[in-house]
């Protein structure tokens, strides 16, 4: 599809689901762009509530004291297509590290907490997006004009994880983010609310032995076919 410039129609709203290292961060990040649509991430969400949560070094197996803590630091946050604003400072970078990853799936499966965070996406979802994560297709966007669901093997998931954080990490093994990995998927997909899962409309692509512009190229054909998207 290179070489061609698209449009959107008006507040199309696209969900990407998929487990860690299924590629749909990259994916969105780039069918966003190409279509000109504010990209949100909804795990760094989950990661600034996982992370706030610790620094507030509260219980955090108590789910009302977490929702505690978030109550009192969401107003103080700005999340946007470009990252997360903390007290006007952008504190992305501090968000993307798997330990962080991993307290974020440890709030996430707290329903009470699920539902402040649900209210703050869709009301940023409102005028058309890409969004990322676990639920967006299933519980956070359900009349999503579009909806893919994004595999890989584990092995390229480990590998892709682990090509992103070695590079600030020298020790970190592979098998290290396998591990980590594999819990985090299994919490995910096995908590009670609103856990990791297909909507039974999404489009489902195994991106193990494709290239990230092949998969790109496939939503957009996709989109294109179902008149969700014209080109200029
Ligand atoms: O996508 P990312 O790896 O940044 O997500 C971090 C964690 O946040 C996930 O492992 C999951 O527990 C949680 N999450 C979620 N629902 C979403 C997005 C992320 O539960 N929509």
């Amino acid at each position: 599809m290179a070489g061609l410039y698209w449009k959107p129609i008006e507040g199309l709203q696209v969900a990407m689901d998929g487990p860690s290292g299924s590629g749909k961060g990259t994916v969105a990040r780039l069918v966003g762009e190409e279509l000109g649509l504010p990209v949100l991430d909804t795990g760094l969400l989950y990661r600034f509530a996982g992370w706030q949560t610790a620094e507030t070094d509260v219980d955090m197996m108590d789910e009302q004291t977490v929702l505690q803590v978030l109550q009192a630091v969401l107003p103080k946050m700005d999340w946007r297509a470009e990252g997360i604003f903390f007290e006007s400072k952008d504190c992305t970078s501090l968000l993307r590290g798997e330990d962080v990853g991993s307290l974020a799936s440890q709030v996430a499966h707290y329903p009470k907490v699920r539902g402040l965070l649900l209210d703050v996406q869709r009301d940023i979802a409102l005028s058309g997006c890409v969004m990322d994560g676990r639920d967006i297709g299933t519980v956070v966007l359900p009349d999503a004009q579009a909806k893919f669901f994004l595999t890989a093997s584990q092995r390229e998931r480990a590998r892709r994880r682990w090509a992103q954080l070695h590079v600030k990490d020298k020790e970190l093994s592979i098998e290290q983010v396998a591990d980590e990995l594999m819990a985090r998927d299994e919490r995910d997909a096995g908590r009670d609310c609103a856990p990791l899962e297909r909507a039974k409309e999404a489009i489902q692509i195994d991106s193990t032995i494709m290239r990230v512009d092949e998969v790109v190229d496939r939503i957009l054909a996709v989109l294109e076919r179902r008149d969700l998207i014209y080109a200029v």
